[in-house]
């Protein structure tokens, strides 16, 4: 296991030592911040048959299969559609009933557990009221909020916390002051940054910010933003925050690469002008919530009042 959420994992570790084990575990924190690897090595730790103290320990029969997906006591359920349904939470349900086949215990990781329905979380409620000695659930989650209260009543709730640049290295393998700073110690967000055609689109959000400074808004193509338009607005506004930044002669600038460039632009506008500018697109990825429309959204922020 990597070095990531390492405080959790000991805690993990102390709790399996202590034979403390709960049924329903659950992890919640931002996108990006490791949950589904997290919840998978912890699958893969409960149900390693090894007897080390060290677990996984990667070359037991749980873990040698864990590895190859062939592991027959571990379950993940992930779904690319909106809801987890009634019928899934029956297989679920109908897995942990069954005895291990060769670990002690038998693992589910539910991975996006908001999108069980109420009624597919009710029914592993009642598993999870009177568990076989041998099952454990692992749900992932963005924010506990959304799940029924009862479900995570009973949980036990680990939070992902951001992690520090050294263990973000670590794990990457390498990493720019940019990348660091954007990712703000979540890793799926640092390694994104990092990639050829984010810094692409970085640049070209820059292009846009100094078309709107220098109200130069004939030459936008607002097709080229549409696609992930959401993004683009947090990276619009990533660069109205270190501008602002500069106007107040403030450190800590994200765009820690592009300072110059960022300083010219800087004195190009002023105080007001950002802070508006900063409400505006504040507002653009509010309407994202509730518009479907982007193009809309795009134009109204271009060149509406
Ligand atoms: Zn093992």
């Amino acid at each position: 296991m990597s070095a990531l959420h390492s405080e959790l994992k000991r805690y993990l570790d102390r709790q399996t030592a202590g034979g403390k084990l709960r049924h329903l575990y659950l992890l919640t924190g931002d996108e990006g911040m490791g949950k589904k690897t997290f919840a998978r090595n912890m699958a893969k730790q409960l149900l390693c048959i090894s007897e080390n103290a060290v677990k996984p320990c990667n070359i037991c029969l749980s873990c040698r299969t864990f590895d190859a997906g062939t592991n027959a006591d571990y379950l993940f359920i992930g779904s690319d559609s909106r809801n987890i349904l009634i019928e899934e939470s029956r297989r679920i349900i109908e897995e942990l009933s069954l005895k291990p086949i060769n670990s002690k215990r038998k693992v589910v990781v539910i991975a996006d557990a908001h999108k069980l329905t109420d009624q597919a979380q009710n029914s592993i409620l009642k598993t999870i009221e009177e568990p076989p000695e041998h099952a454990v659930i692992i749900m992932t989650c963005t924010d506990k909020e959304l799940l029924l209260e009862t479900i995570v009543s009973r949980a036990f709730h680990f939070a992902l916390r951001p992690q520090g640049n050294e263990m973000i290295i670590d794990a990457l393998g390498s990493a720019t002051p940019f990348s660091l700073r954007y990712g703000g110690g979540n890793i799926g967000k640092t390694a994104e940054s990092l990639d050829g055609s984010f810094t692409e689109k970085r640049m070209e959000i820059f292009h846009l910010l100094k078309s709107i400074v220098g109200a130069e808004t004939t030459d936008i193509n607002e097709n080229m933003y549409l696609d992930d338009l959401e993004r683009d607005l947090h990276l619009l506004l990533m660069f109205l925050r270190d501008i602002l930044l500069i106007k107040v002669h403030a450190k800590c600038l994200i765009n820690i690469d592009m300072e110059r460039e960022l300083q010219k632009t800087a004195a190009e506008t002023d105080y007001q002008k950002i802070l508006v500018l900063i409400s505006k697109v504040k507002r653009a990825i509010e309407l994202m919530d509730s518009s479907t429309n982007r193009k809309i959204v795009f134009c109204s922020l271009i060149y509406g009042n």
